[in-house]
Parts: structure tokens; C-alpha cells; sequence
């Protein structure tokens, strides 16, 4: 079977975390601010999953109108508490400056991987907190054992949520990695020549059967809803049967994403418990 179910891959590895952290006292903090739909469908996920695991969750609602100052405020109280890690669901609203407040959070509890601290980390091949999707695709990718090392990987996006990290993660595994973009001239010129595609756009079925060869691996990230159904980048109907691995949207990337927070979570606890015995 090519296709990747990623909810069933995500309960494997979630059965190993629960052994893994059950002596542990692990909470997670997530701030939202303002009201938009998908946003609270994803803490929802995030919270059925803490349930599962026996985790603290803290979800700390915001108007639009807090302003900046004291939304830093809520994220110093939380960074001074035993609070395990901490996320700022986005969007925000724009009139925040989304930096300011992403590299506000401890960089020990940063569970969604974007403060500078991990980005930098990241770079350079150093241990650290990744962003959860992109940790969710690698983790997907060695669950099937693709070798990455000297493979043409194409990323589709060039987003510091999806397409930078897992850019970044794929030269740390010694991949060709192709970054393309919304100014990216003639894309099938790039995707024919792809071994493993990675699509993290936001545009339905924007890849075509023509658009690949026989025997790639795709991991298709996007997620557009259209007419109430989900659809992802891939023209998923036309090209399964091209491909040697191909998630769906919904069920492939999504699951991975939401697990993925979790092992970081994990992580961030055994950082912060390290840090104790050096101090
Ligand atoms: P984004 O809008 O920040 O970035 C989209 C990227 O795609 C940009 O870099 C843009 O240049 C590129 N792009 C847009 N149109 C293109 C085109 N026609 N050709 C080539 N490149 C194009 O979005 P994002 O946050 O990176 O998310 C991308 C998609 O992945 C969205 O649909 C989002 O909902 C989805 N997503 C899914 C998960 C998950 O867990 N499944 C997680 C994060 C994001």
C-alpha cells in the first residue's frame, strides 16, 4: 500500500511517548488570540491529545484587543512558571509584530520551534526544538526508511512554518534540497526531477500528474477547504498511483503535525530538567 496514513503512524509513535513521559509532570500553555475558526479547531486536536497523554493543558484565550505589552506580559508570568512549554496559536492578528512575541517565549519551552534560538540552532545542524510540521514529515520519512542523503528533494513553500525547517532538516541529512515559490518560473521543470516532494503551498491541487515522475515520494502539506471538503496541493486522485508514497489530505501530514508537539514538549521537559542539575 503507497498510501501514508499518517493517524495511524502518529498513534504508533504516541503510544511510545505515553510510556515515555508517564512518570513525568508535563503541562503545555497555548495563547490564542481573537476568534478564527481553524485556529480553534487545532487547539482543540492539541488539547485531545494532552487528555490522552495525562498533560496539563492551559488555554489561555485573548480579545483582539489585548494589546502587545500585555500579551508579553502573559508570556513572561508563563515563562517564570513550571509551565513545561508554551505556543502562541497563529494567525495572530496582524497588528501584533508576530516575531517579538514568538522570540518572547523561553526558548526552552518554545514547543512550536520558531524562537531565533531554535531557528538558529536549527541552521546549523545543533540539537533543538523544530517546528512541528516539518518534524512531522522527517519523522515520517524514517519511518519508512527513505534515505535522504544525496536524494533531490523539492520543497514546495518557502514559509518559516513548514518550508524553511524542513529545507533546513534536509541538508542536515545531506538531501539536494530545491526550494520553490509563488515566483518560481515553470515549477514542472523542478517537480519532474523531484525524488521526494514536499508541497506546503496552500494551493489546491497544484500538482498535476504531469508534474512528477514514476516512483516519487510526495508529502503533501497544504490544506485548502473548498465547498466543505479539504483538498490538499496534490491532485491526490490522479497521481496516487505514480507514486511510490503519497500522504492524503486530510489524514497524512495533518495527525503528524499535532504528535509532533508532543515529542517536542517531551523535549523541551528534559532541556529544562538538564539545565536544573547544571545550574
Ligand atoms: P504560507 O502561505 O505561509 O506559505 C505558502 C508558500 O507557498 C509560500 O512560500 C509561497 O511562496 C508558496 N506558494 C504559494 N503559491 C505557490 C505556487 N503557485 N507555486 C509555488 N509556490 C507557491 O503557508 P504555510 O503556513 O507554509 O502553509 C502552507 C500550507 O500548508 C497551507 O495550506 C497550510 O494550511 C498547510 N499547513 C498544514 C499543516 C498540517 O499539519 N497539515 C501545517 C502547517 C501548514
Amino acid at each position: 500500500m503507497n498510501i501514508i496514513d499518517g493517524k495511524k503512524i502518529s498513534n504508533i509513535y504516541l503510544e511510545q511517548l505515553k510510556s515515555k513521559i508517564k512518570h513525568n509532570k508535563l503541562s503545555l500553555a497555548v495563547i490564542q488570540v481573537g476568534d478564527d475558526l481553524a485556529s480553534s479547531i487545532y487547539i482543540k486536536q492539541k488539547e485531545n491529545m494532552a487528555k490522552e497523554l495525562k498533560i496539563d493543558f492551559k488555554h489561555l484565550k485573548f480579545k483582539e484587543s489585548i494589546d502587545e505589552k500585555e500579551l508579553l506580559e502573559v508570556i513572561t508570568k508563563l515563562n517564570k512558571s513550571d509551565i513545561t512549554g508554551i505556543l502562541v496559536q497563529l494567525p495572530i492578528p496582524d497588528h501584533y509584530d508576530i516575531l517579538t512575541i514568538q522570540n518572547a517565549i523561553d526558548s526552552k519551552k518554545d514547543v512550536d520551534g520558531f524562537h531565533f534560538l531554535n531557528v538558529n540552532k536549527l541552521i546549523n545542524n545543533k540539537k533543538s526544538l523544530i517546528p512541528c510540521t516539518a518534524k512531522g514529515i522527517i519523522t515520517l520519512l524514517k519511518y519508512y526508511n527513505i534515505s535522504l542523503e544525496s536524494k533531490n528533494v523539492v520543497v514546495i513553500g518557502r514559509s518559516n512554518i513548514v518550508g524553511r525547517p524542513i529545507s533546513d532538516i534536509l541538508l542536515n541529512e545531506n538531501a539536494t534540497v530545491t526550494i520553490c515559490h509563488s515566483k518560481t518560473k515553470k515549477l514542472r521543470l523542478f517537480t519532474r526531477k523531484a525524488d521526494i516532494l514536499i508541497v506546503a503551498a496552500g494551493q489546491k491541487h497544484l500538482i498535476k500528474s504531469n508534474m512528477v515522475k514514476k516512483g516519487v515520494v510526495i508529502i503533501d502539506v497544504g490544506i485548502t477547504k473548498f465547498e466543505n471538503k479539504l483538498y490538499g496541493d496534490v491532485d491526490f486522485e490522479k497521481i496516487k498511483r505514480k507514486a511510490k508514497l503519497i500522504t492524503p489530505v486530510p489524514g497524512g501530514v495533518g495527525p503528524m503535525t499535532v504528535y509532533s508537539l508532543f515529542e517536542n514538549l517531551h523535549e523541551a521537559y528534559l532541556l529544562q530538567k538538564s539545565n536544573e542539575v547544571v545550574e
